[in-house]
């Protein structure tokens, strides 16, 4: 990281001010255009009607709930339907059944690997795969903790951890075919063959990769996907610090 990044990188996440009203003059727009925005699950199952133009909308909740519950509201205001994937640690039980009741999903941010590899001090890939079976084994009990809370995952997405970047190795990689017929679920990525479109979020000043969602309304694509993550969209002091200083230790 070079000064200017870091310098950008501390103001994104201690000091910019909120950008929900950007997020809603977006949202309002799309309404505005006839947009229908649908979870993966609707999306996978054709739960939609195909004459429409659909977004799909996906949140991966890292660690900001506070801004998570604000973009909510704000898409609650527009009856928006959308998939928040949760991790363990953003897991929030009052939170999720709400949202369970308004009709909108709510998956699991998965990150076994990384979580393992930390605990038991892996250092390699290849310690990674040797391990394969016992980190499957956390997954299938991780699942089973959200079925216990009463939520029922139909679809996951895979977080990406530091843990991850160092030993080169995408939590995504825990989950094949089977796991994923085992427990009738379906992994986020796996829908995104067939779209037209398909951005991201990204932290101040970047805010977007892989386009941006002007292009939707221009070029009026008929499937698209936003992935955002609430903490690109609000500073939070105290969220921020604890992770840093997570990090810093390598918990
Ligand atoms: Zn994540």
């Amino acid at each position: 990281m070079n000064l200017k990044s870091i310098k950008n990188r501390i103001y994104a996440d201690y000091f910019m001010p909120s950008r929900l009203d950007e997020y809603n003059n977006m949202l309002e727009e799309f309404i505005n255009n006839d947009f229908k925005f649908i979870t993966i699950d609707d999306y996978y199952n054709n739960r939609f009607n195909t004459e429409d133009k659909i977004i799909i909308l996906r949140h991966d909740i890292d660690s900001d709930l506070k801004i998570a519950k604000e973009m909510f509201e704000i898409e609650d205001k527009y009856n928006i339907k959308s998939t928040y994937y949760f991790r363990l640690k953003t897991i929030d039980i009052d939170f999720m059944k709400y949202l369970n009741k308004k009709d909108i999903e709510v998956g699991y941010h998965f990150e076994e690997i990384a979580t393992f590899a930390k605990k038991n001090k892996l250092k390699t890939k290849e310690e990674v795969y040797s391990n394969l079976d016992n980190i499957v084994k956390e997954f299938e009990r991780n699942l089973s903790y959200f079925k216990d809370l009463g939520i029922e995952v139909r679809t996951i997405s895979s977080h990406g951890d530091w843990k991850n970047r160092e030993l080169n190795i995408r939590n995504l990689e825990l989950v094949d075919d089977n796991l994923l017929k085992k427990f009738k679920i379906i992994e986020a990525y796996s829908i995104e063959d067939n779209l037209d479109f398909r951005i991201m979020d990204n932290p101040y000043p970047t805010k977007w990769v892989g386009g941006n969602p002007r292009e939707i309304l221009k070029n009026d694509y008929r499937r698209s996907l936003l992935l955002v993550h609430p903490r690109n969209w609000d500073s939070c002091f105290h969220v921020r610090l604890k992770e840093d200083l997570g990090r810093l230790l390598k918990k």
